[in-house]
């Protein structure tokens, strides 16, 4: 399963807040074995939203979408997200309720427009705040802020599943440039796909969905460097 990841918000590109709602999907996903193919990262602005959601759902198996659910004017989410979908947004009579059930507050004393949906999706309750969330196909829409975030892709999690893979680190005490012609080696005769990250020791992280083939392939490639401990 590939799934693409569309980060809103404007505050996300002036770097005023860190994106860390996609480093915490991409963990999570990483996880149930699901493939993060791209992460995007866009303005509160209905038009680029309606764009990218329509093109990585035609790239991706789903798509999460995380920011801008709110019902105030610079929450542009919902319109958007619907455009992708050549849907209009409507009054979503189970989201009213349940914000009814939930706060304090009628839903008819909160900002219009809390409870609008695309015509037709599937409401996510939001446990922690107000504005919920939302499935339209295979795109998950979920709040900006992250308590309210996690919780709800909690609530949506079974509905990604993938290929739980094995990861082995291997610290490695020469420098990368000295390591290319094994690691090739390494990639060609594994079924493993292989990182290389530079520091005091170089860390090759081997990664497989066979565990004997990454158990292998870290082994050869011990068996064929100085280790930190033979310094
Ligand atoms: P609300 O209904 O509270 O307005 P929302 O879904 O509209 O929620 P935003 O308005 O986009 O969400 O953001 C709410 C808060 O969450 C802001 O403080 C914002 O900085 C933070 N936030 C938004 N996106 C992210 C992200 N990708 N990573 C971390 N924090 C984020
Ligand atoms: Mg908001």
């Amino acid at each position: 399963m590939r799934v693409a990841i569309v980060s809103v918000g404007d505050e996300l590109l002036t770097g005023e807040t860190v994106n860390t709602n996609a480093a915490w999907l991409g963990r999570q996903l990483r996880d149930r074995g699901v493939n993060v193919g791209r992460v995007t990262v866009i303005p509160d602005d209905q038009q680029e939203i309606a764009r990218v959601v329509n093109e990585q759902h035609a790239a991706a198996d789903a798509v999460i979408v995380t920011g801008g659910l709110g019902p105030t004017h610079d929450d542009r989410t919902v319109e958007g997200v619907a455009a992708a979908f050549g849907r209009s947004v409507e009054f979503h009579e189970a989201a009213r309720e349940w914000i009814d059930s939930i706060s304090e507050y009628a839903a008819s004393d909160l900002v219009d427009g809390t409870a609008v949906l695309p015509t037709g999706a599937r409401q996510l309750p939001n446990q922690v705040g107000v504005a919920p969330g939302f499935v339209v196909e295979n795109c998950y829409v979920l709040p900006g802020v992250p308590e309210e975030m996690h919780q709800m892709f909690e609530e949506i999690a079974p509905e990604f599943v993938g290929e739980p893979t094995k990861v082995t680190v291997v610290e490695i005490a020469e420098p990368e440039s000295a390591l290319l012609e094994r690691i090739e080696q390494l990639r060609t005769e594994f079924p493993v796909s292989v990182g290389s990250y530079p520091g005091d020791n170089v860390r090759i992280r081997i990664e497989g969905t066979e565990e004997s083939a990454v158990e292998d392939a870290a082994r050869w490639l011990r068996d064929r460097v100085q280790m930190p401990e033979d310094r």
